[in-house]
């Protein structure tokens, strides 16, 4: 595939957040003390190789003072279990300038143990998570005029977010939370979090895969017409997944589960989708409200168990 780097061909990549790879088996564990200054590096020389390969040109970011500090303020925003286990499974992170997509998590190569490294594009520390959030959310629609989306998910940094989601992912490795991969689909050993909500690491049951929402983005399809989001939401609405982006995989519907939950709960943050017609607000998406989405809280509890 031949990338151009622009914006609107940043839109049409496919992933907007990934997770790449599987740890290896654990071994010893050392215990670092956590400094996140020392922990802010260059990227990866395999990782910017793999976007130069997709026709892009990323940067290495240094950050200036200010992001420092922004970055540092995310972190201090973390579930108190992920700044426990960060210290002894974040190896790094890094930003990048022109990056496709919106953060990495990729296992560290060289070594054994369950270490990762978390690759940002720097142009998010300077939107608010309402502004990320609504550029991601529409890239899944085709505009049309009348219609308009956007994401009332209030105005802290968009790292808050961003950070909460990939640390999930290395929590999720670190600890084991979602079912361990294995060559049949069949063997799955369903943990909490999967039991009876996907039948694969990308298969969500079927009783929640409607024709229409098999038809998004995250579930492999194209834009979609932006006057079927009603629909599209009202649909989402009778799954336990807190966003469309959750339907991607279990390690996706874990992250963004934690994610939502976490800036609704404990930061005290909206997480609402409004689609508005003509200036009129045609429908509200409030995932939080959700009753399939709330009865899956209390098996969040291990995030703040201390
Ligand atoms: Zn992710």
């Amino acid at each position: 595939m031949r990338i151009k780097n622009s914006n609107k061909v940043i839109l049409t990549i496919l992933v907007l957040i990934t997770f790449l790879g599987q740890s290896r088996a654990q071994k010893v564990i050392h215990h670092y003390d956590f400094n996140l200054n020392e922990r802010v590096g260059l990227t990866p020389k395999d990782i910017i190789l793999q976007f130069q390969e997709m026709g892009m040109d990323p940067v290495n970011h240094i950050l200036t003072k200010t992001e420092q500090e922004i970055v540092e303020q995310a972190f201090d925003l973390l579930p108190p279990l992920h700044q426990k286990l960060l210290k002894e499974h974040l190896y790094s992170i890094s930003f990048l300038d022109n990056m496709p997509n919106t953060a990495l998590t990729s296992p560290v190569d060289e070594s054994d143990e369950k270490m990762f490294t978390i690759t940002f594009r720097s142009e998010i520390l300077h939107q608010t998570i309402s502004e990320w959030a609504t550029w991601k959310e529409k890239s899944l629609y085709e505009s049309s005029s009348g219609y308009s989306l956007f994401v009332e998910a209030g105005e802290l940094n968009a790292i808050v977010y961003v950070l909460l989601h990939e640390a999930t992912h290395v929590l999720d490795a670190a600890l084991g939370i979602s079912p361990k991969l294995t060559e049949s689909d069949t063997l799955i050993e369903h943990s909490g979090f999967t039991h009876n909500i996907w039948t694969s690491i990308n298969m969500p049951r079927e009783e929640f895969r409607t024709t229409l929402l098999e038809t998004t983005r995250f579930r492999g399809g194209g834009p979609i017409p932006i006057n079927l989001a009603p629909e599209v939401y009202k649909n989402l609405l009778q799954t336990p997944f807190v966003s469309l982006y959750g339907m991607a995989s279990w390690f996706e519907d874990l992250a963004e589960l934690v994610t939502i939950y976490h800036l609704s709960k404990k930061l005290n943050q909206p997480y609402q989708i409004s689609i508005m017609k003509g200036g009129v607000e045609v429908f509200r998406f409030d995932p939080i409200k959700n009753k399939e989405v709330r009865k899956r809280f209390k098996k969040l509890d291990i995030f703040y168990s201390g």
